[in-house]
């Protein structure tokens, strides 16, 4: 079994430049969604509230529960409850879900402001806040999320004006949010009243040059024992469909991790490890062999060098991460 090293010093760091860009720590709601992006949902939370982070974004009830006693605010973006709770909000992503909510839920109502994938449309606004009156909802905020923050050209600005004419028309006293990562880190002055931020806790932010923004550190590490070793001779092939051939005698190291756990596939033939340690050829399901006779290897500490090679984002890589494997905090 590979297991997964977690910097706390580094998550610290990353979290020190998300406060200073949104004013305070109270503006932080950490994004926990899918097993912390791979990290390990209870063991972020741990860390986040040893930090003072209160807020977090889940995607469902159930990993809501998980983290509840480490938290004062948690918004579910996908779900629907049962009975109403005083800490988790819900995310309305659809006005025809509205009368699906049971009385007293504290909500928050998600407006579509060009992405064109949840939320009501700018237009449903006064019918929808009506409804959630009806209903006996308790709506706490109006939010959006945006389909470009990480690129130059698209919706980005688009999408802010929308939002900002969503805050003129929208009744007092009610909360607002739009930022993920990108967005907060791009924006010169942000003045909201949260920001959702996933990606950048986990340092593994990436905009384009022309955004200047402050690069984090990424704090999953990928570690992996040596099940086996062997010498190749010259000609010779290593693993599933012989891809890798041995141009001279070589030492090839079998370890104890492959796509089974959740590195991909497409890394294989072409990848090389943190420390700089080429592949022989395919990721099988458990084993993957290298070029190297350690007795255990550093896969990755960087999950954007692991998406190059795969061709993906850093959020596949690392959500990719079963949840089985340990989580150790150093
Ligand atoms: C996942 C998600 C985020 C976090 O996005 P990052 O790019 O990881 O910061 C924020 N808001 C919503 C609605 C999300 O689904």
């Amino acid at each position: 079994m590979p297991i997964i090293q977690l910097s706390k010093s580094n998550f610290f760091y990353n979290l020190d430049s998300i406060v200073k860009k949104s004013g305070s720590v109270e503006k932080v709601a950490l994004v926990l969604k899918d097993n912390a992006y791979g990290h390990g949902l209870c063991e972020v939370a741990k860390m986040a509230q040893e930090y003072g982070i209160s807020r977090a974004v889940v995607r469902s009830f159930v990993e809501a529960q998980e983290i509840e006693k480490y938290f004062e605010y948690i918004l579910v973006l996908a779900d629907i409850p049962d009975t109403p709770s005083s800490k988790i909000r819900y995310a309305i992503n659809d006005i025809k879900n509205i009368s699906k909510f049971p009385k007293g839920t504290l909500v928050e109502l998600k407006v579509n402001t060009a992405m064109n994938r949840n939320g009501i449309s700018m237009s449903e606004i006064d019918e929808s806040i009506n409804a959630i009156k009806n209903q006996g909802l308790v709506l706490e905020a109006l939010f959006t999320h945006h389909s470009c923050a990480d690129e130059v050209d698209g919706n980005y600005e688009l999408q802010k004006e929308n939002f900002e004419k969503i805050k003129k028309i929208a009744p007092k006293g009610i909360r607002f949010h739009s930022c993920n990562s990108a967005a907060l880190f791009r924006e010169e002055n942000f003045s909201e009243d949260m920001a959702r931020v996933g990606i950048a806790a986990y340092g593994c932010l990436e905009l384009p040059q022309e955004l200047d923004y402050v690069s984090q550190k990424p704090i999953l590490s990928l570690i992996s024992k040596k099940l086996s070793s062997r010498l190749v001779q010259k000609g010779e092939s290593v693993g599933y469909g012989a891809t890798f051939i041995a141009k001279e005698e070589v030492v090839v190291s079998n370890y104890d991790f492959g796509y089974g756990d959740g590195f991909l596939r497409s890394c294989s033939n072409n990848y090389k490890t943190s420390q700089d340690v080429a592949i022989a050829g395919r990721i099988s399901m458990d084993n993957s062999s290298f070029l190297s006779d350690l007795d255990s290897l550093e896969i990755f500490n960087d999950a954007r060098v692991v998406a190059k090679s795969a061709g993906t984002i850093s959020y596949e890589v690392l959500t990719s991460l079963k949840s089985y494997i340990k989580r150790e905090i150093i």
